[in-house]
């Protein structure tokens, strides 16, 4: 049945007509020059411009883009094609040009398994504006338009001549320049990693693959032979806080000499700061397995993570109470096989709004919990800490000291002081709860030998090079992102099998999250083979007689 055959024919040929091939290089062309900012802005920097290189990058760029349309065009794909690819085009450019966000492999993971009220700090009215101007009121054109298709044969010899045409274009344009496009593309990977929508399409269809594959894994255990070598010479059972930070960025502790008074507290506490350490990765999902894994950063992957026991779990193998509290996006599957609370699922009123909760939940229970502890226990308290982009969310009015801060997760809304000012509150309230917790432990030194360790899973840009937030690629990673805080506190028990002045003289050595699993090991005095004392950050300045 023909269109012009129905009854309300005429109102539809009001619609404007267009063909499928116009419609495929105006698709093209606003994909490659309109949702692509970020790219070339880049593109010029590193090419330079004007510059014939450059010229042939937009024309190469321009033709290959338009072959893929061109293949696209056929009967009733077109129109939801086309439009998938706009508005995946069009929140990648929101992220990317704000933030400067680059959308790999591990952003996407991490975007996967967020919560819905971390991702709806995200969908805030800047983005929300973005996706109406650059994706609906597209989309909405298309939907408008009524596409002409030459008839089947005729449109598909016309066609492959195209694409070959545009194809060969593509070639010969990379080809006359490659030693030019060759080398700027070793040097700076991002510029690939920023071609909208190609480079996150191409990496959501890599993180469908690997969780596929990653379905059947059976976690390996690791450290069978672990044990405690000898109970605490007191009989008092030994107690390890870990605290697992989010967010937080070296550069902003006062401890380590930001000029901003953010650890008042800490600073108070006889704690050991080490000052030169770096983490994992630069998101959640990377950083946090990595850290509580066995594998250095340099041996780490995702999969090897899923696949391997944890610390958790060669902690408890070696009869130590393991436990973990959970006040951010999960333990990323780390404590799968231990004790596990959620607060978010909790929602404790006095503390959470809809499923977020300030970290003093996490304190709430804390002393009854050390008061029943029986033997030697680990507890991770997996912090909200700095989480952004809503950083104001995360302290109470009490530790808005540095204004005016930030009242809005569209961090574009606000200057950067104001960023950075609810930022710093946010570790001002960090800075409260790690001293609290030392606190608990010390008033309870007659009953356990306590100990804290605190490590941020990453840092964070805020402004800096026009970067926010965090979830950069590592090998492009400003130290903004990767250098974090990292924490120690020993009790009095801890404290006396270790040489103070040595530790002293070690605070400023690199240390990373290769360090946490073989230092809680040899924090809590267990044995396997496992275990590197190199990488355990106290093992050099521990007499050998043990403790
Ligand atoms: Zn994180």
């Amino acid at each position: 049945m023909s269109v012009e055959s129905l009854p309300f024919a005429p109102t539809r040929t009001l619609r404007p007509v267009i063909g499928s091939v116009t419609l495929s290089l105006i698709v093209a062309f606003y994909l490659v020059f309109v949702t692509n900012r970020t790219f070339w802005s880049k593109a010029v920097e590193y090419l330079g411009a004007p510059s014939t290189a450059l010229f042939l990058l937009s024309i190469g760029l321009f033709s290959l883009f338009a072959a893929i349309c061109v293949t696209a065009s056929v009967q009733y794909l077109t129109k939801p094609f086309f439009i998938l690819l706009i508005m995946i085009a069009a929140a990648s450019a929101r992220f990317m040009d704000t933030f400067g966000t680059i959308i790999d492999l591990d952003m996407i993971r991490n975007a996967a398994q967020t919560t819905n009220s971390e991702a709806g700090h995200l969908l805030t009215e800047g983005f929300l504006t973005h996706m109406v101007l650059f994706g609906i009121v597209p989309s909405l054109l298309i939907v408008l338009v009524r596409i002409k298709h030459r008839p089947f044969p005729q449109k598909f010899k016309h066609n492959i001549v195209l694409i070959l045409c545009l194809l060969a274009v593509f070639l010969s344009v990379g080809i006359a320049n490659i030693r030019t496009f060759a080398a700027t593309l070793r040097q700076h990977r991002d510029l690939v990693a920023t071609l909208n929508p190609a480079a996150p399409i191409f990496n959501a269809v890599r993180y469908a693959v690997a969780t596929g594959a990653e379905k059947n894994i059976v976690v390996q255990p690791i450290g069978t032979d672990a044990r405690v070598i000898a109970p605490m010479q007191s009989g008092k059972p030994r107690v390890t806080i870990i605290v697992a930070g989010e967010t937080a960025r070296a550069e902003n502790f006062s401890l380590g000499g930001y000029d901003r008074e953010t650890n008042p507290l800490l600073a108070r506490q006889d704690i050991q700061y080490f000052t030169n350490t770096s983490s994992c990765g630069t998101a959640t999902a990377v950083s946090l397995p990595c850290m509580f894994s066995v594998y250095t950063r340099a041996n780490y992957t995702h999969r090897k993570g899923l696949a391997t026991e944890n610390l958790v779990d060669v902690l408890s193998r070696a009869g130590i109470k393991t436990e973990w509290w959970e006040n951010n996006t999960g333990s990323k599957g780390i404590a799968d096989r231990i004790a596990y609370t959620s607060f978010s699922d909790i929602n404790d009123p006095r503390f959470c709004n809809n499923n977020e909760c300030v970290d003093d939940v996490t304190l709430d229970g804390l002393g009854a919990w050390l008061d029943g502890v029986k033997g030697d226990s680990v507890l991770v308290i997996h912090q909200q800490g700095s989480h952004g982009p809503a950083y104001y969310l995360r302290y109470p009015e009490k530790f808005r000291r540095f204004t005016p801060d930030c009242r809005t997760a569209d961090l574009g809304s606000c200057s950067r002081q104001e960023v950075v000012n609810a930022y710093d509150n946010s570790l001002l309230y960090t800075d409260y709860i790690l001293s609290s917790v030392i606190d608990m432990l010390k008033a309870r030194e007659d009953k356990v030998a306590g100990s804290m360790i605190y490590m941020s899973d990453h840092g964070e840009s805020l402004g800096e090079r026009g970067l926010y937030l965090h979830g950069a690629p590592y090998f492009i990673a400003p130290s903004q992102q990767t250098q974090i805080p990292f924490v120690l506190w020993t009790g009095k028990e801890t404290k006396a099998g270790i040489d103070q002045a040595c530790l002293q003289a070690t605070l400023n050595e690199p240390r990373s999250h290769d360090n946490l699993f073989h230092t809680v090991l040899g924090l809590m005095n267990v044995s396997t083979k496992i275990y590197e004392p190199g990488l355990d950050a106290l093992a050099m300045c521990r007499p050998r007689t043990g403790s």
